[in-house]
C-alpha cells in the first residue's frame, strides 16, 4: 500500500471552490472560545463544502494567527460572516426556510445514531460554547436538538470533533441521496 500524493488528490482550487455547488448546510458557532476550534470548523466546512459558517457572539473572526494554525487556509475558501447576535441569525435563516437544529445534549433530542436528515430543506446546525454549551436563549429557538451518542466516561465531546461528526454525517446522507453531486 502507498499513500496518495497531494497531486493525486486533485483538490479544487480556490476559485473553483467558490463557484462549486455546496451542500445545503449552514454552520452557526454560538460563542466559541477557542480559536483552534474555530479554525478546525473552517477546515471541516471546506472539506464537506458547506454553504456558510456564521461566527456569533464572542467567536473570534479571521484573520487570526491561532485560527489559521488549524484552518490551514480554509478561511479563504469557506464563505463566512460575523454576527453579534445568534438569535438574529436564526430568525433570518428561519425566514428563508431553513430548519434550525441545535447540536447539543438536551432533552428531548434526536439521536444521531438513527437520525435521517431532510436535506431537501436547507439546514442550519448550531454548536455551543466549550463550557456552557449552546445558550438557553438560543436553545429556545431551535426546531429540535441532535445528540451524538457517547459510551465512555466523559460527559461531552470537543466541539470541533462534534462538528466533524455532524458534518460528515450530513455530507454522507446528502451524497447518498444526490448521487450526481460532485
Ligand atoms: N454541554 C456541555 C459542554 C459543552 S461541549 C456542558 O454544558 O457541560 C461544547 C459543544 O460541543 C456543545 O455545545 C455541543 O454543540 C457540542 N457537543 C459536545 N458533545 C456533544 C454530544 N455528545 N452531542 C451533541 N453535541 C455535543
Amino acid at each position: 500500500m502507498r499513500k496518495t500524493s497531494n497531486d493525486e488528490l486533485d483538490r479544487l482550487d480556490q476559485n473553483s471552490f467558490c463557484e462549486a455547488n455546496k451542500i445545503p448546510v449552514v454552520v452557526i458557532l454560538d460563542n466559541i472560545r477557542s480559536q483552534s476550534n474555530i479554525g478546525s470548523f473552517f477546515r471541516t466546512c471546506d472539506a464537506f463544502r458547506i454553504e456558510e459558517l456564521v461566527l456569533c457572539g464572542i467567536t473570534a473572526t479571521p484573520p487570526h494567527r491561532e485560527i489559521q494554525k488549524t484552518a490551514l487556509g480554509a478561511t479563504e475558501t469557506v464563505a463566512w460572516r460575523y454576527s453579534p447576535d445568534t438569535v438574529e441569525v436564526i430568525d433570518e435563516l428561519r425566514g428563508k426556510g431553513y430548519l434550525i437544529i441545535g447540536v447539543e445534549q438536551a432533552e428531548p433530542h434526536q439521536d444521531l445514531l438513527v437520525h435521517e436528515f431532510d436535506l431537501s430543506r436547507p439546514t442550519a446546525l448550531i454548536f455551543g460554547n466549550e463550557v456552557d454549551g449552546i445558550s438557553e436563549e438560543v436553545m429556545n429557538c431551535v426546531d429540535f436538538a441532535i445528540e451524538i451518542p457517547q459510551s465512555g466516561t466523559k460527559h461531552s465531546l470537543n466541539v470541533a470533533v462534534s462538528g466533524g461528526i455532524l458534518l460528515w454525517e450530513t455530507y454522507k446522507q446528502y451524497r447518498m441521496k444526490n448521487k450526481n453531486w460532485r
